[in-house]
């Protein structure tokens, strides 16, 4: 199965400049040295330490840096917003697009995904495009029907030559940051779903070859357990991913 392995890491609104740079600096040697070469490790630090840790990672083998959000539109009067072109000029080659947190505290849809999937897609960036249910929805049973409904409206309108470039992240809501992981069956569940939305939407090739990530309180304590599940390919990691020691366990965990 040619998918590629990653573990990701979201460090969300955390870390300053200087301590920024400082995991940097720790996890890079961490990873280059103690795991596999099979293994992509992406940092999504925040935007304004990006481009000194893409000089960081400048010419390491799998290891990337990617942007936490992009601006649906290109360019323009959009006060505070930073563009996929933008990030990729900064040495970006990821970004991330409808992470949970987006949808709940600014009102994102997937029809914004859809539209921040293109701008990605277009500036030469590889979007990681988050889906997941939240507690309501997995508790009254409508999380395939959520899911369903996130991938028809984010990812549908690209071609299966565009889908060669785009990972998705499966990450339930009642799992992130709450300390609750799904577990690994729970998970395989619905990656097996979304492998096989895929493969009615576009085709086999597409199922096969998209990476599909788990994230939800992934550590370095249950991350082997999941990623040893057939349908998933890595994971995205939040807290844990704070820590280089935790960060290069779990990119370890991932062979
Ligand atoms: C995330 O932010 O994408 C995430 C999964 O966070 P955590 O690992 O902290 O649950």
């Amino acid at each position: 199965m040619s998918r590629a392995k990653i573990v990701a890491g979201n460090w969300k609104m955390n870390k300053d400049y200087e301590e920024g740079l400082s995991l940097a600096s720790e996890i890079i040697p961490m990873v280059e040295s103690e795991a596999s070469t099979g293994v992509h490790a992406i940092l999504f630090p925040p935007f304004v330490h990006l481009h000194a840790i893409a000089s960081l990672v400048k010419g390491k083998n799998h290891i990337y840096v990617g942007g936490q959000d992009c601006s649906m539109h290109t360019s323009g009067a959009y006060t505070g917003e930073v563009s996929a072109s933008m990030l990729r000029s900064a040495g970006a080659s990821h970004v991330l697009v409808g992470h949970s947190e987006r949808r709940q505290y600014y009102g994102e849809s997937s029809a914004d995904g859809a539209l921040k999937i293109a701008q990605a897609l277009a500036a030469g960036l590889i979007p990681v495009y988050c889906v997941g249910e939240t507690k309501d929805e997995r508790l009254g049973g409508q999380y395939e029907e959520i899911i369903a409904r996130q991938l028809q409206e984010g990812l549908s309108a690209l071609s299966e030559a565009q889908m060669a470039h785009v990972v998705i992240a499966y990450e339930p809501v009642w799992a992130i940051g709450t300390g609750l992981t799904a577990s690994p069956e729970q998970a395989q569940e619905v990656h097996a779903m979304i492998r096989g939305w895929l493969r009615n939407h576009f085709s086999a090739q597409v199922a096969n070859h998209t990476s599909i990530l788990y994230g939800g309180s992934v550590n370095a304590g249950n991350a082997s357990a999941l990623f040893a599940m057939e349908d998933i390919d890595g994971g995205l990691v939040g807290g844990a991913s704070l820590k280089s020691r935790d960060f290069t366990d779990i990119v370890k965990a991932n062979r």
